[in-house]
């Protein structure tokens, strides 16, 4: 054990601290599937643990990285400079209140497991992230995290009623209150949401909850190509069917996810919606929305039960494993744009994968134009990952130039902090870096991650790490 570690050990008594290489090893990958090794992992339990902990280690000097469920996609729970990493996930308490339809939970709470508590008091906590199964309410709330169902109920900023939280040096903070309503003061709640664990740690959330739907309907339809989709999401919008999903897949896609689901072959894009209310509210939006169907697109159909619900969904969920079939290696993002913007920048994203000769794919959220572009290239070749990363670059400066933005919902974590000042500009970021330095004088709470960009030549992603959500 070196020293640090085992000063750390000593001002840490009495809170659980792992050193083995098991939990070493765990903490130090998430879905980015980058590897930067910690120098310990605190395994928080209580709220209170963490004021202490953060004390003891900020009075160290030790860097420190806040980690939840580990699902992020862009390195931000990483110890990128070796520090201590403080896990969340056991601190993971849920108490719905159905008087006031709210939730109170711990920052470790899993995001499906809140909303199946709230299911059986009859409501719904609406954000949905795909990987809810894993991924914390912490974690959420630090990147602003949607959902497939963000186009109608909005993102986990829009549940957040009070949370209570840790400054780097250990300072609890009360922030706002659930309550429907109040006026006093600055909203420095709404700070902390998006903020990806870099001016303090979540410890406890108070959650707005709604009535759960009565019903859902889902329905499927397919296009002659990638512009007659976008055509009809944008129908759909401006007739003011506000549709809970509406899911929008490439020609591409669709061709690898009908190969590695052994489907018939098709090359059509495609539209997955589904819609929920009222049985009156949803029987009424079916009926125009296989009108607008029948127009716009090849050939349509609706779910009848569960079950079939689920058969449409099958393509949705092939997606992301099945675009391997055009080659070993992805760069991706999650790009978002503004709605009538999306043919101009496919067409563009389209002629870069052709001037870089590589592959592309494409899927995501079509009401709220929240997009996950992919270049598909060969990890092996140098020269092929150094044009895929170019290529990227040039989609994204694309996606800001059109009045988008760099991320919906993955936020920048390590891997994007460069583009914080291309998306916001130089003065809004220079704003929120003073903002984060009075929160964090020390600049020891997740270092690296969205202010100050690392440099990751000579890093790459582990190949064959094989993470829970991989399972198939
Ligand atoms: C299969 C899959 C599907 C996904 N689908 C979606 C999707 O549909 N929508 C979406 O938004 N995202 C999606 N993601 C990305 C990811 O799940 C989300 O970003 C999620 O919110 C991360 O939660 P986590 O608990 O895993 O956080 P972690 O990965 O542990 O951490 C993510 C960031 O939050 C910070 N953080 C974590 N906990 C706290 C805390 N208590 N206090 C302060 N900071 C904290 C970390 O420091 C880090 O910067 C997906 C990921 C996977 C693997």
């Amino acid at each position: 054990m070196t020293s640090k570690a085992k000063a750390l050990k000593n001002a840490l008594s009495g809170i659980d601290v792992a050193f083995d290489d098991e939990s070493l090893f765990n903490a130090s990958v998430d879905n980015s599937r980058y590897s930067f090794k910690p120098l310990a992992v605190i395994k928080i339990k209580k709220s209170e643990e963490i004021g202490a902990a953060l004390k003891a280690v900020s009075g160290l000097e030790i860097p420190i990285s806040v980690r939840g469920g580990g699902s992020g996609c862009c390195a931000g729970a990483l110890p990128f400079e070796g520090g201590a990493v403080l896990d969340l996930s056991a601190l993971n308490f849920i108490e719905i209140d159905k008087v006031s339809w709210t939730a109170h939970v711990g920052a470790g709470a899993i995001n499906s497991r809140i909303d199946a508590l709230a299911n059986e008091a009859g409501l719904a906590y609406p954000p949905d992230p795909s990987s809810k199964n894993y991924s914390t309410i912490g974690g959420n709330i630090a990147c602003n995290a949607g959902g497939l169902r963000a186009a109608k109920y909005g993102a986990t900023r829009d549940y957040v009623m009070a949370l209570k939280v840790y400054t780097a040096e250990g300072r609890e903070l009360n922030l706002s209150r659930p309550l429907k309503k109040f006026a006093s003061g600055l909203n420095l709640k709404d700070l902390f949401i998006g903020s990806e664990g870099t001016l303090g740690v979540i410890a406890e959330a108070w959650l707005k909850l709604v009535k759960k739907p009565e019903c859902r309907r889902t329905a499927l339809a397919y296009f002659a190509d990638d512009c007659a989709a976008f055509n009809c999401a944008a129908k759909i919008l401006s007739a003011n069917l506000m549709p809970s999903v509406m899911e929008f897949m490439d020609a591409d896609s669709v061709e690898c996810a009908a190969k590695f689901s052994n489907a018939p072959a098709k090359k059509s894009a495609m539209l997955l919606l589904e819609l929920d209310g009222s049985a009156s509210e949803v029987e009424q939006s079916s009926k125009l929305l296989g009108e607008i169907f029948s127009g716009l697109s090849e050939s349509f159909d609706f779910a009848e039960s569960p079950e079939g619900a689920e058969k449409l969904w099958a393509m949705r969920r092939a997606c992301s494993p099945a675009m391997f079939l055009l080659n070993n290696t992805k760069i991706n993002q999650d790009i978002v744009l503004p709605i009538l913007k999306t043919p101009e920048f496919f067409w563009f994203f389209k002629a870069l994968g052709e001037k870089y000769g590589l592959k592309t794919a494409s899927f995501g959220h079509a009401a709220d134009g929240n997009y996950h572009i992919h270049f598909m290239y060969d990890g092996s070749d140098a020269a092929q990952k150094a044009a895929a990363q170019e290529a990227m670059h040039e989609a994204i400066l694309k996606a800001v130039e059109l009045g988008g933005a760099v991320s919906g919902e993955h936020g920048l974590g390590i891997l994007k902090a460069k583009y914080l000042p291309v998306q916001n500009g130089e003065s809004e970021a220079a704003f929120m870096r003073s903002i984060k330095k009075l929160f964090d004088p020390k600049g020891i709470l997740n270092p690296r991650v969205m202010f100050d960009p690392a440099d990751l030549s000579g890093r790459s992603p582990l190949q064959n790490l094989k993470l829970p959500w991989d399972a198939k």
